[in-house]
């Protein structure tokens, strides 16, 4: 049973053995260049077709998913992918599509982008929409080089940006890789942006401040009109990390806070599957005064109402990436937008904003409070952030033991150690897709889990102990893979194999 793929290969096994060719076979090496010819075959094992589809069901049945159960991410939101988007995206029409489609023959197409661009600008209160962004920090990266372009023209190089401590990892992941220089601003005891160390660090050396509303914390910004007015104030761009609209969808707009650049996650927001890869998508949104500068093409509308790509913007940055962005993903957020209306949309930020505070009253029970306290505030918005610090200093236990012993009780953990600014942190949000009875299971495991912390601690140091490999160097693991189950639960599934 615990054989790899690798061990049962033998050589010259075939899944699919063709008929002898009638016509003489193709030498490669007329068709592919020299350098790109490989030397030697790969080194894939060598399996029949019963072989192969019984590995990979195998490993599906591995794979915890969304469809599985919770998956109670903080931040990156893991919300129920309706299926009639997989249905929509599904359509001949849309999954085969040609990328270099004429666009005078795609017109459905161009239709959806534009429709979906004029619903994410009404979202986000700015009038002008690119979907071309891959992920969240592409949409990231285009508005930082929109930022540089903007004061580009304007004689200005502005090599800071502003973020504060409790922004994902990304924003400065991306100004770096933009070649500007990231500057954090600390957080207040409330856990929003400290004003008085905004206004010490903010000068005309700064090109924009890079912002999450509600921020990582779960916290609304509640000064976000003073902090557009000090960072408008220097000429700087106000940039809003919206991967996560879920708190807000419908009831407020970045745009009538103040922001001149946004970017979405549709696979955060928007539903889609993702993780494990994506394909993600960043569309952002722009203001007037940004609007020169967006990334072409440009999808337009003529008078006739024929739809267009636009290539001739003289002052654009560019392109971002081939072709238009993920196309397969549009098609999933405009169904959902067009499904769920403008009401429906409202809807979902409601529910999730309760659904991630019956949890957190759930978890405000003492037994939880006692040892993981949430970090700051007493309510939240989409999501939640607990302090594991006292669970680590009274009972030695870590939050990433916790995390690991939950995967014992079923459980996908929440999102550990960020963001970095709370010591030992679990950050989680159910989202609006979860049932009331889901989320008390979760709340449920956690606090099992630190009953156990309590009478056994050493249970959750040694865990995870059910699943197929055991805690694995986090870092290592990538480029060593574990593949092979652990070997005493080899054991028991040949046991169980022979019994059965
Ligand atoms: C997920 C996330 C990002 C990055 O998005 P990717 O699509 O993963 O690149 C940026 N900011 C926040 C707040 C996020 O949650």
């Amino acid at each position: 049973m615990s054989a790899t793929v690798f061990e049962r290969s033998r050589p010259g096994r075939r899944a699919f053995s063709p008929p002898p060719l009638e016509v003489p076979p193709v030498d490669p090496a007329q068709l592919i260049e020299d350098r790109l010819l490989r030397r030697a075959p790969p080194a894939l094992p060598e399996l029949s077709e019963p072989q192969i589809v019984r590995h990979y069901v195998r490993l599906s049945k591995l794979n915890y998913d969304l469809d599985s159960g919770i998956y109670p991410l903080g931040s990156c939101t893991m919300k129920h992918n309706p299926r009639l988007h997989e249905r929509l995206a599904a359509l001949p029409g849309n999954a085969r599509l040609h990328p270099l489609q004429d666009a005078r023959r795609a017109q459905g197409a161009l239709e959806l982008m534009w429709r979906l661009e004029r619903a994410l600008a009404e979202i986000a209160g700015l009038p002008h929409v690119s979907l071309q962004p891959s992920a969240g920090s592409q949409g990231e990266l285009a508005g930082v080089l929109l930022s540089r372009a903007y004061h580009a023209e304007r004689g200005q190089e502005r090599p800071l940006v502003l973020i504060p401590e409790a922004a994902h990892g990304t924003n400065p992941a991306t100004v770096a890789m933009a070649g500007l220089r990231p500057l954090t601003i600390k957080s207040d005891a409330e856990g929003m942006v400290d004003v008085a160390d905004l206004e010490a660090k903010v000068s005309e050396q700064v090109a924009c401040l890079m912002l999450t509303n509600p921020n990582t914390l779960g916290i609304f910004e509640r000064r976000i009109a003073q902090i557009a007015e000090i960072i408008h104030g220097v000429g700087a761009i106000l940039y809003y990390d919206g991967a996560n609209l879920n708190a807000i969808l419908g009831h407020a707009r970045p745009g009538d806070m103040g922001f001149d650049i946004v970017h979405f996650n549709l696979h955060k927001t928007f539903t889609q599957p993702h993780g494990g890869g994506g394909p993600g998508s960043g569309p952002i949104a722009v203001s007037e005064r940004i609007e020169p500068y967006l990334m072409v093409p440009r999808v337009t509308r003529g008078e006739d109402g024929a739809f267009a790509l636009d290539y001739d913007q003289p002052r654009s940055i560019g392109r971002l990436r081939s072709f238009h962005g993920n196309y397969g993903t549009f098609v999933r957020a405009y169904a959902y937008i067009c499904s769920l209306g403008a009401a429906g949309l409202k809807d979902v930020a409601e529910a999730a904003v309760l659904n991630a505070n019956y949890l957190l009253a759930r978890l405000s029970d003492a037994r939880v409070a006692q040892l993981l306290p949430l970090a700051y505030g007493k309510l939240c918005m989409h999501e939640l952030v607990l302090s594991g610090a006292p669970l680590r200093r009274e009972l030695k236990v870590k939050t990433l033991d916790l995390a690991k012993r939950l995967l014992d009780h079923g459980v996908h953990p929440p999102t550990i150690y960020f963001p970095l600014l709370v010591e030992e942190a679990l950050m989680t949000a159910p989202t609006e897709t979860e049932t009331k009875e889901t989320i008390d299971e979760l709340a449920d495991a956690i606090i099992a889990v630190l009953d156990e912390a309590r009478s056994e601690p050493e249970l959750l140091r040694s865990a995870p102990h059910t699943t197929p490999v055991g805690r694995l160097d986090e870092a290592r693991a990538v480029r060593e893979p574990v593949l092979r189950y652990r070997p005493e639960q080899s054991a028991a599934q040949a046991q169980r194999a022979a019994d059965g």
